[in-house]
């Protein structure tokens, strides 16, 4: 790999646009949740270019892909990179598609320079990253990893209380979900390529981010039961107002994030629902789901169990009953050095700027470090925005991206 891989990307970009026009919304806007047909148009195309590359398809029980360019040495365990083509509703074009698309550009520069891999080199699609449908994200490397068991992902429903069993079968997906599982080394490692959703690269104009680590993410659903009334017979000795017993966990969870000793612990409630929701009764139901993160998955347990801590504290005092649920805690990911040393090497021979830097929103990489060495590869997106139609990466960027991601993969798989 002395030479630096010559690259249009023109052909990607083309890719990227097509598979953008396979959804449920009117384009720009890309819309391709899980088992819908659009999503399985959507595979079919991908498919159809891993097949033109001359890349081994096959597919899991829960539609989970791997296409492989087979190594010289088959007895070796592939390197694999990948992501995700489902999308959220109202979503861009770039999350997930450029570490599919990407990767499989990648793939077919390494092919053009007769580059031999000694690796196979393996292109995964894992199946539902985004949580639109049955409400939990990464459901395929969920399900790779065992992080999610059969039993579990059977008793997921979607709004409509649809099961997966149903939906995987009618879309073709044959098998036992016992059979998702992978083993530990059934991958070498694991690379994957996606926007950063962020907008650090950006402002600082670098052109790729090495991802060290990959944020632990909870999510917690706590509901307040008081007690309703009207708003002006009932006087306020008394009351059992839960919307101002919800403000303070709120406010407790807030304090409990920022008093972490650490910038990288957040906390978030993104969602406060009042019943019955009338201006002149009292709140006698709240919900609150909460979303919490940090790259230490013991500092982030301490934030949950401040918020613990408040509900006790905040139900005796004012007299309301308060459940909490843990809706999912998954634990962090560390990136592995020898992918990283990879990456660094391969920006440096590409002439790209890099920094690295740590990952906020989850991946499917996260699940993958349970059975595999992983790092991420970063590429800027304008304004670090994403899940909207105006998400943006440059072609120069994607370029980029893609150059160092086969100069990487090349480095692991020879
Ligand atoms: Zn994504």
């Amino acid at each position: 790999m002395s030479n630096k891989p010559k690259l249009t990307i023109d052909g990607l970009l083309a890719e990227l646009a097509t598979l953008a026009k396979i959804s449920e919304a009117e384009p720009p806007v890309v819309t391709r949740v899980v088992f819908s047909d659009a999503d399985l148009r959507a595979r079919a195309y991908v498919k159809s270019l891993c097949v033109e590359a001359g890349l081994a398809v096959h597919e899991d029980a829960i539609g989970n892909t791997f296409a492989r360019w087979q190594g010289s040495d088959g007895e070796l365990a592939p390197v694999g990179t990948g992501s995700h083509i489902d999308a959220i509703p109202n979503a861009g074009l770039y999350d997930g598609c450029v570490g599919v698309l990407g990767g499989l550009e990648a793939i077919r520069v390494l092919k053009k320079l007769g580059f031999r891999p000694r690796r196979s080199i393996e292109l995964v699609i894992f199946t539902a990253e985004e949580p639109t449908r049955f409400g939990i994200g990464c459901l395929g490397s969920r399900m790779m990893a065992r992080v999610l068991s059969p039993e579990q992902a059977l008793a997921l429903r979607d709004k409509e209380g649809r099961g997966i069993e149903k939906l995987r079968t009618q879309c073709g997906f044959e098998g036992t979900l016992e059979s998702v599982e992978l083993p530990a080394g059934r991958f070498h490692q694991f690379v994957e390529m996606h926007i950063e959703q962020g907008p650090l690269l950006e402002q600082e104009g670098i052109d790729i981010g090495l991802v060290t680590a990959i944020a632990a993410p909870a999510s917690l659903r706590v509901v307040i039961e008081g007690e309703g009334g009207h708003a002006g017979g009932k006087l306020m000795p008394g009351r059992k107002d839960a919307l101002a017993a919800a403000a303070e966990l709120i406010l407790a969870l807030e304090e409990a994030a920022k008093s972490s000793g650490a910038i990288d612990t957040v906390a978030t409630v993104g969602v406060c629902d009042v019943f019955p929701g009338a201006v002149n009764s009292i709140p006698s139901r709240v919900r609150l789901e909460t979303d919490i993160r940090d790259i230490d998955g013991a500092r982030r347990d301490r934030v949950i169990d401040a918020l613990k801590t408040a509900c006790t504290d905040v139900a005796s005092r004012r007299g309301v009953a308060i459940r909490i649920d843990v809706v999912n805690a998954d634990p962090p990911a560390t990136c592995d050095p020898a992918i990283l040393a990879a990456m660094e090497t391969s920006a440096t021979e590409a002439g790209r700027s890099y920094r690295r830097m740590v990952s906020r929103a989850y991946h499917d990489s996260l699940f993958m470090a349970r059975i595999a060495p992983v790092a991420m590869l970063f590429i800027p997106c304008r304004g670090g925005v994403s899940h909207r139609p105006d998400e943006y990466a440059s072609p120069e960027w994607i370029g980029g991206g893609v150059h160092v991601l086969a100069r990487t993969l090349a480095r692991l798989a020879s």
